[in-house]
């Protein structure tokens, strides 16, 4: 069989440990057999960031600009046990965090919905994916422990020396008192990041703050978003059918809780921190988790939600069996493939890569899965696979399929 062809490279992000494993499996047996794959290869593994003083990420994200999608593997964050165990000359910053600052995206992040493995939330029919705002807030305080009595006071002084104060609290004993920001450009790259992934995938888009409380902060939030939809995106909406809904944070948690599902839930940054962790837990799993970065210039990266399985990776080196999911890592594939077919046109691709899913899918709902979907799956007369195994299973549900 002719192997699909493809007429623009791709970014291959490779990374670490058990996934770094899975990576090479899956090109082994589920893409390169059946697409004459183009990519640009970078490896992200950490050995590799430490001989390059970590250029090698800043290279990844700069040929994501040129080429517009990228597939990542997950990485390893160091911390100080991971400055012994690679002898790092420095404790790089998350590669993540880097990429992410170059792109300027927000990050999408969906459950893949799979017959026996119920969400925990009845209601639930379709996948809710979480938005979240990658910038400021409490991610970027300063924060004062005061020590006794005092006052504390907001002040910005102007460019032009102007200096506006406000009084945040006259103490009379101990405390803590935080200050955090957020910039318009950021705000506005966000929101335009969120109208085009709800255009791109035709999905309501609901947004929410607290800018009742909080009415000039989180205000500032709900104009923008406002602003955005007015001016460039309220005729397309209309014309796709796809609705923008704004609602208070308490009302948007009780209604996402009664809802179907299948929207997209756009969040600022410390509730998407909260709600990605809730969501994917009642979804099921995080090994059950995609995650696209989507920058407001149009260029996307397609990674698994979850880390790079330690503990799997200690197994795997000793030699003892592991049973890894290696599913969102799949799905990191068929979406920047999926993407690049229909950037380039080549309906063949985006044809593999919904095949590439339905197959994941099937040997799943056939029975055959990893161990953390055997233990949580109401399906009966499940056979638990190996990390192997189960892509090997995958690729036999792929090849009845064609
Ligand atoms: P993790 O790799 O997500 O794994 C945590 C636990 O979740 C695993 O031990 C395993 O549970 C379960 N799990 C996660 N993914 C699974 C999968 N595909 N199949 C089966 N089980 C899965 O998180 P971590 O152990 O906290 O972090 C390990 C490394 O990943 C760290 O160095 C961290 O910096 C990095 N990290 C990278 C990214 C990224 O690149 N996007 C994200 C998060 C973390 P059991 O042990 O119970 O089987
Ligand atoms: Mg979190």
């Amino acid at each position: 069989m002719a192997k699909i062809e493809m007429k623009t490279a791709l970014v291959e992000m490779d990374g670490d440990e058990m996934t770094r494993i899975i990576w090479q499996m899956i090109k082994d047996e589920l893409i390169c057999p059946y697409v004459e794959l183009k990519s640009e290869y970078f490896d992200l593994g950490l050995e590799m960031r430490n001989a390059t003083d970590d250029q090698v990420t800043i290279d990844s994200a700069e040929a994501t600009k040129r080429l517009g999608v990228a597939v990542k593997c997950a990485t390893i964050t160091p911390n100080a046990a991971r400055m012994e165990e690679y002898d790092l000359k420095q404790m790089w910053k998350s590669p993540n965090g880097t990429i992410r600052a170059l792109l300027d995206g927000t990050v999408f992040r969906a459950p893949i919905v799979v017959k026996g493995i119920d969400p925990v939330v009845r209601t639930w029919k379709k996948p809710i994916t979480i938005a979240r705002h990658a910038y400021g807030d409490v991610y970027k305080n300063t924060e004062i422990r005061v020590p006794g009595a005092g006052t504390a006071e907001l002040v910005f002084t102007a460019a032009d020396g102007t200096v506006t104060r406000e009084k945040i609290h006259e103490f009379e004993g101990a405390g803590v008192i935080q200050g955090t920001h957020n910039l318009d450009a950021s705000i506005e790259s966000f929101a335009r990041s969120c109208f085009e992934y709800a255009l791109a995938t035709g999905q309501d888009l609901w947004f929410a703050t607290k800018d009742t409380i909080s009415k000039t902060y989180d205000h500032r939030f709900k104009d923008v978003f406002a602003e955005v939809f007015e001016a460039d995106y309220r005729t397309r909406f209309e014309a796709a059918g796809i609705e923008y809904f704004y609602t208070l944070i308490d009302d948007a948690v009780a209604r996402v809780m009664k809802s179907e599902g299948g929207f997209i839930w756009a969040c600022k940054n410390y509730d998407g921190d909260v709600m990605s962790d809730m969501l994917s837990s009642a979804f099921g799993s995080l090994a059950m988790m995609t995650s696209v970065l989507v920058s407001p210039h149009g260029y996307f990266e397609y990674e698994a939600a979850h880390g790079t399985v330690q503990r799997h990776y200690y197994k795997h080196l000793k030699g003892e069996p592991t049973s890894t999911n290696s599913v969102a890592t799949i799905f990191a594939w068929t979406g920047a493939l999926r993407k690049r077919g229909e950037l380039d046109a080549t309906p063949e691709l985006v044809e593999f890569a919904d095949r590439l899913e339905r197959a994941t899918i099937q040997t799943i709902e056939a029975g055959k899965m990893t161990g953390d979907l055997a233990r949580i799956t109401s399906l009966e007369d499940v056979t638990t696979l190996g990390t192997r195994e189960f892509i090997l299973a995958v690729r036999e549900t792929l090849d009845a399929l064609a």
